[in-house]
Order: structure tokens, then C-alpha cells, then sequence
């Protein structure tokens, strides 16, 4: 069977990854010109989507990708006084793993050098435009002229994704959220922090972490009109970073002194919802990752999420003989999950530009939502990946 794979992100090699280990040989193709070696600012992968890696046995080439452990978060008010707390110590014990906070482009480093090592083929330079389902096949076109041939097709091509709205033309688009992410590090005199600093400050969100004299750094920017895609990109750091710091003129410190060490900002990104959607698969094609389901960044589960579904897909395929059986089973395992987290992001995402509009109004919001958050991580760092679980659809009958 031809497994075309569309997307060589997170999602798209791990699963390249997890269908090896199953057994089953596919192709990634990407449109970036050549393998990743920057790009992105840092994020961080919880506690269920370390274990999902170290499933697919990247534990030790993630060790010296330079992320570090970070569990738990402390919350501040715009007067820098603490409000709450999620500890996180007993993560590692609780859950099997605690979270790690790394550069976006060293992940992807890791997964695309697993990905080679495991001599699994991504073609890069090759931008799907169409996905048309035939009698026995799909049919895939790329932007240069050429088109292939494939048993299934996999959507791995994020949020923006093309495999989804040439097969759903109908899909919803996703919608945005009325904030601007910007962040990316600096050399700064603070102590290492043990758990992730957000301060709810009265014109943005700033959230961040200390490691070895290394600040990494986000804030959210509230914006109500959506920018154009690709608009963003076409503003200078700098400029972001002066404008980072105006928002951020009467903020506590550290945040201020963060800001002053910075030289630049590494990008800013504007944030969106996903409203979800009634089904992720066709016969033969299949999303997975932001195509299917993009959480908001606000949750820290978008790329965890990723390779859980890439495992779980692998694990569907080698189970079910039929692909469309593997993927009912694999939207059955994953739907429900994926969108409470999603619900979960808007409902954060909400309260960061509620929390803009007043001293009183914010502080009740973070009861609240500190509430919910204690709760949901739970929830979510539990996943567990069982690799001896029988996937096949009969299975459940
Ligand atoms: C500002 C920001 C901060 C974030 N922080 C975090 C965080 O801290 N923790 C976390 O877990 N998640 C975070 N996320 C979310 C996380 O980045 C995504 O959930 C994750 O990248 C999803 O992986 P993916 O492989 O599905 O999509 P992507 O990483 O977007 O990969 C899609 C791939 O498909 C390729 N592609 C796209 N279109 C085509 C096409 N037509 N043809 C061929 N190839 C194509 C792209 O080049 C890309 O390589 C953040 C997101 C943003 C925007």
C-alpha cells in the first residue's frame, strides 16, 4: 500500500516514525525547500507528548536536543503580586514524564534526523495544491506541475491545511482569536525558575522561563483586527520588540528587565481557533495534527497532540486491513480528546484578552481559570500510548 504523507512537521515525521515501528513503509513530502535548521521561537511539549516521543524512541536524541525539564506554573497579577500556582514536582512521579521547554527548530531537527535515520523518504521542495479521491486511489498535484498517485493520503500540513479543504471544501476556516503571539530569548542576570512565570499584565500576557542565563520569553498582544497571512512575517523583530516593550512600559519586574536583554524579538504569529470538525477522513485520505484539530498555543498541547495521533494512526493501519476501518478507530480514540482541548484553548485564549480590560474583572476571570486549568492538565498529561493495544475496529464489537 503507497502511504503518501503531506507535511514533514511534527505531525508528518512522527507518524513517519510511529508507521516504521508498526511496520508499514510511507513518504513525506513538505513544501519547505530543505530540511529544518531555524525557524520558530521555543515551545513546550507536556508530559503526554514526551511519553508519546520516547514511544516512538526519541528519548535520547531529544536529551541532547537542548530542551530542559520545566514543570508547574506560578500566575502574577499586573502588581506582580502571585496569585496561584500549579505545581508541577511531582509530575515525573504522577505522570511519567515532566514537560520540557525547547527551540521549535530543534525539535523538528530531532524528528527529521530520526526520520533519515529510519530511512524513511521526505521529498522537500513539493506544495500539494489538489487531493482528488479516484475509484482506487488519490490522486495528488503539486504546484510545479507534477501530480502522484497514492493508496491513502495523510494531511499532516497544519493548520492551514490544503489536504483538508481540497477534500472538505466546505470545512470551516480557522478563526482568529484577536491576539498576536511574539516571543524568543535573552541573556538575563536571573536564578534558573522552576516553574513557567505568567504574569497577567494590564495591557498583555508575558509568560516566561529561565535556564542557565537564558530567558525564553512569549507574550500574547491583544489585536483585534486579524493581520493577512503572511503579514506579519513582513515586519522586522525589531520593530516587534518596541512595540513588546511599550505594552510592557509599566510591567513588574523581571518582565521589564527581560524585555531590556532582549535584542530582538525572534517572531510574532497571530493566534487561531479551529472550530471543529464533523469528521477527519474520506475513504482514503486522513488529517492529523493542527490539520484536523489546531488547539491554541495557550493550552501547550498542539505538537503533544501531534504525535499522539500520529501513534495512534500508525496503530490503526497495522490493526485494520482496510484503511477506512483504521481510521474510524483512529478518529474514534482521538476526536473527543482533541476537541476538549481545543475547547479548552478558547476558553484560555478568552480570559488573556478579558484580562486587558481591568484590574477587578481579571483577577475573577484567573479564579476561574485557574480552576479549569488544574483540572484539564490532569486530564491531559495522563495519555498513556500503549503500542500492545489491539486497534482493530472488530476489536471493540
Ligand atoms: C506561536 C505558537 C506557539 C506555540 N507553542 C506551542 C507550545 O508551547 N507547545 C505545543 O505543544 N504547541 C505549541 N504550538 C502549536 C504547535 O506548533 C502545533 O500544534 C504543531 O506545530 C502542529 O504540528 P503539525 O505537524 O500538525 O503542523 P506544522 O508544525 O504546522 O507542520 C505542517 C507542515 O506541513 C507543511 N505544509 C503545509 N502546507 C503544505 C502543502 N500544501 N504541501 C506540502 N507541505 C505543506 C509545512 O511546511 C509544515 O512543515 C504553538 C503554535 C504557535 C503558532
Amino acid at each position: 500500500m503507497k502511504i503518501l504523507v503531506i507535511g514533514a512537521g511534527i505531525a508528518g515525521c512522527a507518524l513517519g516514525l510511529a508507521l516504521s515501528k508498526a511496520g508499514i513503509a510511507c513518504k513525506l513530502v513538505d513544501l519547505k525547500p530543505a530540511p529544518t535548521t531555524a525557524g520558530g521561537a521555543f515551545l513546550t511539549l507536556a508530559p503526554n507528548g514526551i511519553k508519546a516521543l520516547r514511544s516512538l524512541g526519541l528519548e535520547s536524541m531529544l536529551e541532547g536536543a537542548g530542551g530542559f525539564e520545566q514543570s508547574g506554573l506560578e500566575f502574577f497579577n499586573a502588581n506582580g503580586r502571585k496569585i496561584a500556582a500549579i505545581k508541577g514536582e511531582n509530575d515525573l512521579s504522577v505522570y511519567g514524564a515532566c514537560g520540557v521547554v525547547m527551540r521549535r527548530a530543534r525539535l523538528q531537527e530531532v524528528l527529521e534526523a530520526a526520520a533519515l535515520k529510519a530511512e524513511i523518504p521526505i521529498e522537500y521542495g513539493r506544495q500539494v495544491k489538489s487531493v482528488s479521491e479516484t475509484g482506487d486511489g488519490v490522486k495528488v498535484a503539486f504546484d510545479d506541475g507534477s501530480s502522484e498517485q497514492a493508496d491513502i493520503v495523510i494531511g499532516a500540513d497544519g493548520i492551514w491545511s490544503q489536504v483538508r479543504r481540497a477534500t472538505w471544501p466546505q470545512a470551516p476556516n480557522p478563526l482568529y482569536t484577536g491576539i498576536v503571539d511574539c516571543g524568543g530569548w535573552a541573556k538575563v542576570d536571573l536564578p534558573d525558575t522552576t516553574r513557567q512565570q505568567m504574569h497577567f499584565g494590564n495591557r498583555a500576557f508575558f509568560g516566561y522561563t529561565v535556564k542557565d542565563k537564558t530567558a525564553y520569553w512569549f507574550t500574547n498582544i491583544p489585536e483585534a483586527i486579524a493581520p493577512e497571512r503572511g503579514e506579519l512575517e513582513k515586519i522586522a523583530p525589531e520593530v516587534w520588540l518596541t512595540k513588546v516593550r511599550e505594552l510592557n512600559r509599566e510591567a513588574v519586574e523581571p518582565v521589564r528587565h527581560i524585555l531590556a536583554m532582549a535584542d530582538s524579538a525572534i517572531g510574532a504569529w497571530p493566534l487561531y481557533n479551529m472550530p471543529p470538525l464533523p469528521t477527519w477522513h474520506t475513504r482514503r485520505v486522513c488529517l492529523i495534527g493542527d490539520a484536523a484539530h489546531a488547539v491554541s498555543p495557550s493550552t501547550g498541547q498542539g505538537a503533544s497532540l501531534a504525535v499522539e495521533d500520529a501513534a495512534v494512526l500508525a496503530m490503526c493501519l497495522r490493526d485494520n486491513a482496510e484503511p477506512q476501518r483504521a481510521f474510524e478507530r483512529y478518529l474514534d480514540v482521538r476526536k473527543a480528546r482533541a476537541e476538549s482541548i481545543m475547547e479548552f484553548g478558547r476558553q484560555i485564549g478568552d480570559r488573556k484578552v478579558a484580562s486587558t480590560m481591568g484590574s477587578w474583572f481579571r483577577d475573577l476571570t484567573l479564579v476561574f481559570f485557574l480552576r479549569m486549568g488544574r483540572s484539564a492538565t490532569k486530564e491531559q498529561y495522563s495519555y498513556q500510548i500503549d503500542w500492545n493495544a489491539n486497534m482493530a475496529q472488530e476489536h471493540l464489537q
